[in-house]
């Protein structure tokens, strides 16, 4: 049994009082064990507790770093989170990705002219990173601060805000350390999905420990708020990608053999289209853009 860490009982993002919901189990790499999913009385997001003191033991193997034809068509399936920076920030704009994973997606804005930094917990994500990428691959936010980077005009993260336990205190850090023309894009699974209200301890996204809590819209509007910042949803055409995951990727993921991951990917692409249909408040995942007002 993991020690684990009683966590306040309201909301990391608006701060109001939250509610047991349910109870899910780790589909992924680390214990099996049971976690307790609240949900904010006021901004419906939802939040694990308690939390687990030691979440690095959930992600190791978590990392996957394709190699050969597999890392040029990971490259390539970055084009439409490119043509979101292209259009809501501009072309050869400085970015820096934070939870850059393998690095697929600034290996694909640094192809595209863009001037690209990342940040990334994994050593052997960022030693991957290193290589293409030399001197602009740092460890966590405090490390890039004391280094004499560009000012990014956007920092992203694709999938990777939920991951962090105080995403208030993320937001914060983003607004002392970035001047007020900084924009944050923010890409993350909705706390107020259909496919979620349906699914509910078996829809993939809640991903329990490593997700330590899932945004609704509200949320995301509230938590930009206390930072000075306005909160707008943006499209993205990978939404629908990932709402076909929900139904794909269900159950225990781990140890299963590649005709099933295959299996998985094709049920994945065949049912996508459909999700192109899903649009507003109730949609699978959910693209934010966030900007400051100058002082
Ligand atoms: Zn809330």
């Amino acid at each position: 049994m993991q020690e684990h860490l009683l966590g306040p009982m309201t909301c990391l993002l608006c701060d109001a009082p939250v509610k047991k919901w349910l109870t899910t189990t780790n589909g992924g790499v680390g214990p099996k064990e049971n976690f307790d999913i609240f949900q904010c009385t006021n901004c419906f997001s939802t939040l694990i507790n308690p939390v687990p003191v030691n979440l690095g033991i959930y992600y190791l193997d978590y990392h996957s770093i394709p190699k050969g034809s597999n890392w040029k068509r990971a490259v390539k399936a970055c084009k439409n989170r490119l043509a979101v920076v292209n259009g809501y920030v501009g072309k050869s704009a400085s970015i820096l990705d934070v939870g850059a994973g393998s690095g697929t997606f600034v290996a694909a804005a640094s192809e595209n002219g863009h001037l690209t930094f990342a940040i990334e917990q994994d050593k052997s994500c960022r030693e991957n990173i290193e290589v293409f990428m030399p001197g602009r691959v740092v460890e966590d936010l405090f490390a890039y601060d004391k280094k004499d980077f560009a000012v990014p005009d956007v920092v992203t993260l694709w999938h990777v805000f939920e991951h962090i336990p105080d995403p208030n205190d993320f937001l914060a850090q983003v607004s002392r350390i970035f001047p007020t023309t900084t924009k944050i894009i923010i890409e993350v699974p909705n706390a107020q999905s259909w496919l979620f209200k349906i699914m509910r301890s078996r829809w993939p996204h809640l991903d329990a420990p490593r997700h330590v809590f899932l945004p609704s819209k509200k949320g995301i509007e509230c938590v930009a708020q206390r930072n000075g910042m306005r909160a707008s949803r943006i499209r993205n055409r990978d939404n629908a990608a990932w709402a076909a995951f929900s139904l794909s990727h269900f159950g225990n993921r781990v140890g299963e053999s590649r005709l099933v991951q295959i299996c998985r990917r094709i049920v994945q692409i065949l049912f996508t289209p459909f999700f192109f249909l899903e649009t507003g408040i109730q949609s699978s995942t959910s693209t934010y853009l966030l900007v400051r007002d100058p002082k």
